[in-house]
């Protein structure tokens, strides 16, 4: 690469003399796409992007950072172990962001949206110590946050709004494809098996109780609930993938802490609303929540969590309150929702109600 450099540049030297506009771009050839999609981005909003000369879009070491851009030296500089560990999405969004400092000239933007979401992808979590959630850029939000990248200006998106609710719930027209309602007849063993640290039992017909020791986890992912609801695997995948549906559960917290996840991708997890029997026991570890809505949690008696898919999104209501919305934007997309219930630093302790599973 160096070596192609040198040889354009004095190419261009011959030609147009040696002057610092006629600097071609030097960008490593894994991040070429990035930068041909940045621009790509800005000519369809007809935004013109200058200082394109002489740039340097290289690998190396980002100081803590998965990239790190240098003005001075119209540079961006990726760290090439952290890139590994990224997803495709995170990768263009680091990158859209690096350009949107060096080249749209933008400083950081910690605002949010009036959902708690991030308002711009020119967000850092540096030096924040009330971060309510971490960016999510997928689907809608990745149109929203590119259109606000070059216009700070741009209109607040309608999944933003707290009043929204795209599937207004209904009891109606749902019709009911599986249940599984915890009663003893029904054979739960060799299910539960999978998790050996947990203690269930069921004290009271229509009641699973499970206990979790300290810093265990229990997580059902939407098609292990079907599995749970003695829905055939087969006919499982086939009504997950062609059929609007709704899951709907109930569970009641007596320890510990509950967290709905979601899982976009192996390398993300988001927690869209964390339950906390015990809130001063409870610290916030990492990055990895979006925890905006955990006062509409009740304590001491049963929650509603229903996940409403219709075609190619979701929507996710606890106790009927519209919280998150969101594209099915992978083909697994039977795991972008989990339901996680964990002992983080105690016990936990949580009854379930119900699982069922409904045709829209
Ligand atoms: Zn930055």
């Amino acid at each position: 690469m160096k070596n192609q450099f040198c040889l354009i540049f004095v190419l261009s030297s011959l030609f147009w003399g040696c002057s610092k506009e006629n600097l071609k771009p030097v960008i490593d050839s894994d991040l070429q796409t990035y930068y041909n999609a940045f621009l790509k981005e800005a000519q369809s909003r007809n935004k013109a992007i200058s200082g394109t000369d002489g740039f340097i879009l290289q690998f190396g070491s980002a100081n803590g950072a998965i990239a790190r851009t240098y003005p001075a030296e119209n540079k961006i500089v990726v760290d090439s172990v952290r890139w590994k560990d990224v997803s495709a999405s995170e990768r263009e969004f680091t990158m859209f962001h690096e350009f949107g400092h060096l080249f749209l000239k933008r400083g950081h933007n910690i605002r949010t949206l009036p959902n708690g979401e991030f308002k711009s992808m020119m967000l850092t979590y540096e030096g924040m110590s009330n971060v309510e959630s971490i960016h999510l850029y997928l689907g809608i939000r990745r149109k929203y946050y590119i259109d606000e990248l070059f216009d700070e200006n741009t209109a607040i998106p309608e999944w933003a709004n707290l009043q929204f609710d795209p599937f207004p719930l209904t009891n109606s027209t749902r019709k009911l494809v599986a249940s599984q309602d915890f009663d003893e007849s029904k054979e739960l063993s060799a299910y539960l098996s999978q998790f050996p640290n947990a203690q269930f039992k069921i004290p009271e017909k229509g009641i699973l109780n499970v206990k979790l020791p300290k810093g265990d986890g229990f997580s059902l992912e939407p098609n292990k609930v079907m599995e749970m609801a003695n829905v055939l695997p087969a006919k499982r995948n086939d009504f997950m993938k062609s059929n609007n549906y709704e899951i709907e559960f109930r569970y009641r917290l007596k320890s510990g802490t509950f967290k709905y996840l979601y899982s976009p991708n192996t390398y993300q997890n988001y927690a869209i609303f964390s339950h906390m029997f015990n809130p001063v026991s409870y610290k916030i570890s990492s990055f990895i929540f979006y925890f905006r809505f955990s006062n509409y949690t009740i304590n001491n008696d049963f929650n509603t969590v229903r996940l409403v898919r219709k075609g190619d999104f979701w929507s996710v209501y606890l106790n009927g309150k519209h919280l998150f919305y969101t594209d099915v934007w992978s083909a697994d997309q039977a795991n972008q929702l989990i339901f996680s219930i964990a002992g983080n630093e105690e016990n936990a302790e949580f009854d379930l109600d119900y699982f069922r599973l409904y045709e829209l």
